[in-house]
């Protein structure tokens, strides 16, 4: 009590106000008046502090099963999110049976939900497909098959399966959606939208999941899109978007024709319009881009690769269709991309990825903010679009107390006190040192 109450719910912010939690739920928050203490509730002082709904990550990858496991880098890397302020994560690609069943076992966790990856018949087989370069031909495994070796567990869908038995088979490993990841045209993505949501499951994608476009992906009823760089497929039609079947083509391509000129090309407007008509998710992972560019920026001088002209090509697009998806009223979800593996500096994060939509794209601190809170959990959709996002009566006690006000600088999200999960209190030292695991 005493904290100035942010509620991601659209209104102002209420000072000096007070919030009840009963077991894992909050049944009130508004200004002193409007909430009363219940004789014998134990009172936390929150005077001069910010109290606001734990942050959403709707883009993360977990699991990683390298040499054999990733207990302890899992569980590292949950304590440090939860540290952060982060109390709800969504796995965007993973073996979510292995996945759920690890983090049910731990103690510090935020909430993780996990979808379902699908793709089409060419991920899974093309032919050891043979690309000439100065150094002889090389010939690339099928897509699936390196995804498979990180642990994670791709489902097959081609027009002649049935989709309902996919969405049983996603809901039966505890997905709670599906991700559409590469090699599926609008036929595929409509019978696949459609037995989800029959299921009451929701179904996002990579933005050009070729061959289909984000536009084509929308207008198939998808509910969101992520990576802002996959709107360069708007830039081709459909046969060419067809034919860039494997990743260093795709890479070519968008090296390209992605700039911050072609950015703000018609046909991008047009299926950015659409999107906002429709109420399509985006997602654009921006700040996933930024690691990979400070990473190249880093090397001694050098010619720049493949990789590296697609990760420079891929920035200036994605910030400048980011800066028209606002403009035109997309709804934003902050994901970021953030991977459990690997050295921290190298990884990530839903600060980065919100420090980027204020200083970037121009979005006020408190729009970021819903990206993360509101907005995200309606992005999430399915239950925790009901039971997260926002501090009201009825939602899941899930919130972060801060000592300087976020609203007025996005940075201030670095001073959190303490975060709450479902009524239990965290304390980032606490969570940081592994003390008071068990
Ligand atoms: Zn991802």
């Amino acid at each position: 009590m005493g904290a100035t109450l942010w509620d991601a719910t659209g209104r102002a912010p209420v000072p000096n106000a007070v919030t009840l939690v009963r077991g894992n739920r909050v049944v009130c928050a508004g200004a002193s008046g409007e909430c009363v203490a219940p004789p014998g509730a134990r009172l936390i002082d929150g005077q001069g502090r910010w109290l606001i709904p734990g942050l959403i990550d709707s883009h993360v990858h977990l699991l990683f099963l390298l040499h054999g496991s990733a207990g302890e880098e899992l569980a590292a890397d949950l304590r440090d999110l939860l540290a952060q302020g982060v109390t709800t994560v969504r796995d965007m690609g993973n073996d979510p049976a292995a996945l759920l069943a690890r983090v049910r076992a731990l103690p510090a966790s935020p909430r993780v939900y996990a979808m379902q990856l699908v793709a089409g018949r060419r991920f899974f087989f093309n032919g050891f497909h043979g690309t000439e370069t100065t150094r002889g031909t090389i010939y690339r495994q099928a897509p699936a098959l390196t995804m498979q070796s990180l642990g994670w567990r791709p489902l097959l869908y081609t027009r002649s399966d049935d989709p309902d038995s996919i969405v049983a088979e996603a809901r039966d490993a505890g997905a709670m959606g599906l991700k559409l990841y590469a090699q599926l045209d609008t036929v595929s993505i409509r019978r696949l939208a459609d037995a989800a949501h029959r299921a009451g499951m929701p179904v996002w994608g990579h933005a050009w999941v070729q061959p289909a476009s984000a536009l084509e992906q929308a207008a198939a009823g998808q509910d969101g899109v992520v990576h802002a760089a996959g709107f360069a497929g708007e830039l081709f039609d459909a046969a060419a978007r067809d034919t860039l079947v494997n990743d260093g083509d795709l890479q070519v391509a968008t090296a390209g024709a992605a700039s911050s000129t072609s950015a703000h090309d018609p046909r991008i407007a047009s299926a950015l319009d659409s999107m906002a008509g429709m109420g399509t998710f985006f997602e654009p992972t921006l700040d996933a881009v930024r690691h990979s560019l400070a990473s190249y920026d880093a090397r001694p001088p050098h010619r720049p690769s493949l990789q590296e002209r697609y990760a420079r090509a891929a920035a200036e697009f994605g910030v400048e269709v980011t800066r028209e998806a606002v403009r035109r009223g997309v709804r934003i979800s902050a994901g970021s991309d953030h991977v459990a593996y690997g050295p921290a500096g190298d990884r990530a994060s839903l600060f980065g990825e919100l420090r980027l939509l204020v200083d970037s794209i121009a979005m006020s601190p408190t729009a970021a903010l819903l990206a993360a809170t509101r907005d995200a959990a309606a992005a999430i959709g399915g239950e925790p679009a009901r039971a997260i996002g926002t501090i009201e009566p009825g939602r899941y006690a899930d919130l972060v107390l801060l000592g300087k006000n976020p609203l007025e600088d996005i940075d201030n999200l670095d001073s959190v006190e303490w975060v709450m999960v479902g009524g239990r209190i965290w304390r980032p030292w606490q969570l940081r040192s592994g003390i008071a695991m068990r």
